[in-house]
C-alpha cells in the first residue's frame, strides 16, 4: 500500500508530435514534480541536452543496462531504445516527489503491470487533427522528413491506445490543456478520484483522427 507521504507516479503518452514532452516540461516548473530523464539509444537533437532531455547512449550501453536489471521498464520504439531506470524513481518517489514520465504506449502498460506501491496517474495526449499533428512534427523535426513521415506512420497504431489511460487531453490551446491536465492532477493527488470524462466526446474525436 501506498504512504500518504509517497510521491505519485504520473504517466504522459501520446501519438508523436501532439506535445506531451512540452506539457510535460510546463508541469516540471511546479514544486514537487519533477521529471524522470530516460536512456536512450536516439541521436540527440540540436537543442536537447545530455542529462536533462535524456541520457544518450550507444546499444552496448543500453544492452548492458538491461542485462544488469537496471531498467523499470524500456521499450523499442521507432527503431530506438528508450528505457527508464528504477533506481532514481523510487528514491524521488520514496522522499514524496511525484515523478511525471514521457513514455509511450508500451512503457506505460509495463508500468501498470508490475504492482508498484505506488499510486499511479495516466494521461493521454491527442492531438486537435491529423493535419495540425504533422505541422508540429515538421516544424521540429524540420531538417529529417523521413522522420517526420516514420512517426506519422505510427500514429494510427499508437492513437489507439488511449483507452488504456486514465485521463485524455486534447493539446489544442496548449495554456486551456495544461489547466485541464494540473486540474486533474490536483484532484487526483486530493482526493485519489479521478475527473469523469465525456467518452463519447473522446471517442467522437479519436474517430475523425482515425477518418
Ligand atoms: P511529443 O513529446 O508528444 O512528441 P512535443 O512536446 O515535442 O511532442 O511537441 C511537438 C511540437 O509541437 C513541438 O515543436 C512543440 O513546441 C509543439 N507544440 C506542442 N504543443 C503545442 C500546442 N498546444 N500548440 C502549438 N504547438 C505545440
Ligand atoms: P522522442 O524520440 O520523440 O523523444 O520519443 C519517442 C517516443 O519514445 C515518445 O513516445 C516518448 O514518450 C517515448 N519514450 C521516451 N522515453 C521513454 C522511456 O523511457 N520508455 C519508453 N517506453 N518510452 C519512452
Amino acid at each position: 500500500m501506498s504512504d500518504t507521504a509517497d510521491g505519485q507516479i504520473i504517466i504522459f503518452s501520446s501519438p508523436s508530435g501532439a506535445g506531451k514532452t512540452t506539457l510535460v516540461k510546463l508541469l516540471e516548473k511546479k514544486e514537487n514534480f519533477f521529471v524522470s530523464v530516460s536512456h536512450t539509444t536516439r541521436k540527440p537533437r540540436s537543442n536537447e541536452v545530455e542529462g536533462k532531455d535524456y541520457y544518450f547512449v550507444d546499444s552496448n550501453q543500453f544492452n548492458e543496462l538491461i542485462q544488469k536489471n537496471e531498467f523499470l521498464e524500456y521499450a523499442k520504439v521507432f527503431n530506438n531504445l528508450y528505457g527508464t531506470l528504477k533506481k532514481p524513481v523510487f528514491e524521488k518517489l520514496k522522499k514524496g516527489e511525484n515523478i511525471l514520465f514521457d513514455i509511450d504506449w508500451q512503457g506505460a502498460k509495463i508500468i501498470k503491470s508490475q504492482n508498484i506501491k505506488y499510486q499511479i496517474f495516466s494521461f493521454f495526449v491527442l492531438p486537435p487533427s491529423k493535419e495540425i499533428l504533422f505541422e508540429r512534427l515538421s516544424n521540429r523535426d524540420m531538417k529529417d522528413k523521413l522522420i517526420v513521415s516514420e512517426r506519422m506512420k505510427d500514429f494510427y497504431n499508437d492513437v489507439k491506445h488511449w483507452v488504456d489511460y486514465d485521463y485524455v487531453v486534447i493539446n489544442d490551446d496548449l495554456n486551456k490543456c495544461f489547466r485541464e491536465i494540473m486540474e486533474a492532477i490536483t484532484n487526483f493527488i486530493k482526493s485519489k478520484s479521478i475527473i469523469k470524462q465525456d467518452i463519447n466526446k473522446i471517442k467522437k474525436h479519436v474517430d475523425k483522427l482515425l477518418s
